[in-house]
């Protein structure tokens, strides 16, 4: 399979004369790269991929495929796979039929067809539900004869709207697995939205925060969580603490700070919440003076033994601090 690298150079995009919901966004996204729009509801993410899928028009700004200025292009000419939450699958054909649909409007042959559409349910492990309905599919199975029905024609582009969204938490997560997986098998562009934070850092190569219509970062996943830019990113991935240094914001994130003696410690307080997670235990400490601080305890065995009411020293190395622009 070919890949295509994608670029949105300054593309904006307002509604109803008034809604700025892209404002002049730049993204380069690699041939064969996991990347993916990450921000609350509202801040353009649809839009812009939208834009990519040839369903908007940018006011201004270009978009380009492959090298290719493709703005004007219509959608059913841009050669790319779609998936949404809702997997849009037609009711009353089989899984086989719905698989084979973008062959059939392209005129392949039908052995080539037959071909095809076993290797894409294979792709997606569904050999074996050629015949049933989507009615009688788990919503994870469902969304698997999506991704196998974009997949099917080859599309150097695939882009995914919230696939996930309507899928519970476990298989969700599996799901996150497979997709990734098939991506790299495949070497698929996949431009990928989400509001989901844990989601994107765990499938992404790369991650573009948005945030009011623009990009506030792009990253890894790692220089997201850990060298944040701005407050809203620190803020939007993950637990962090803001310290006031100065006139300057610092970021710390929750897990960098060591629990110690409150004798000699750099932050002494008092812990007022411990929410057990699991693999963890959420700590909020509050000081003497200042704000509350968040404490991820880390525990390998045996659950953590802080308790509300507990006296604690917080520790922690100015290295893992993070400067932030505003
Ligand atoms: P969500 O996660 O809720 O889907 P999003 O980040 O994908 O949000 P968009 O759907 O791109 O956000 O919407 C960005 C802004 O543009 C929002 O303020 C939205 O209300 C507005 N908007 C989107 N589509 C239209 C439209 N067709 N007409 C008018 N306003 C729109």
């Amino acid at each position: 399979m070919t890949s295509a690298a994608i670029k949105l150079d300054r593309v904006s995009k307002t509604f109803d004369g008034r809604v700025l919901a892209v404002d002049s966004v730049t993204l380069d996204i690699a041939a064969g790269e996991f990347f993916s729009l990450l921000g609350p509801s509202g801040c353009g993410k649809t839009t812009s991929l939208r834009m990519i899928a040839g369903f908007e028009h940018p006011d201004s700004g270009r978009v380009h495929v492959g090298g290719n200025d493709i703005t004007d292009l219509p959608v059913h000419r841009r050669d790319m796979g779609m998936v949404f939450q809702s997997y849009a699958l037609f009711p009353h054909r089989t899984v086989a039929e719905n698989v084979a649909f973008g062959l059939r409007m392209r005129e392949v042959p039908k052995p080539e067809i037959e071909r095809r559409v076993a290797a894409a349910l294979a792709q997606v492990a569904l050999t074996g539900f050629e015949t049933r309905k989507p009615g009688q599919l788990s919503g994870g199975q469902q969304q698997r004869v999506a991704l196998a029905r974009a997949l099917v024609v080859e599309p150097p582009v695939l882009l995914c709207d919230e696939p996930l969204g309507a899928l519970d938490r476990k298989l969700r997560q599996q799901m996150q697995f497979e997709l990734k997986e098939l991506q790299k098998r495949l070497g698929v562009t996949l431009v990928f939205v989400t509001h989901d934070q844990e989601e994107a850092l765990a499938m992404s190569d790369r991650i573009a925060v948005m945030n009011r219509g623009k990009v506030e970062q792009v990253g890894t996943p790692t220089e997201i969580y850990e060298r944040p830019r701005t407050r809203f990113v620190a803020d939007f991935i993950g637990e962090i603490n803001i310290l006031e240094v100065g006139s300057s914001l610092t970021a710390l994130r929750p897990e960098k700070i060591r629990l110690v003696a409150p004798a000699g410690a750099r932050l002494a307080g008092t812990v007022e919440t411990a929410n057990y997670l699991g693999g963890s235990t959420l700590l909020r400490v509050r000081p003497a003076t200042g704000p509350s601080m968040l404490v991820r305890e880390t525990h390998a065995g045996e659950r953590a033994s802080r308790m509300p009411g507990d006296a604690v020293g917080l520790a922690w190395n100015d290295t893992d601090t993070v400067s932030l622009e505003g």
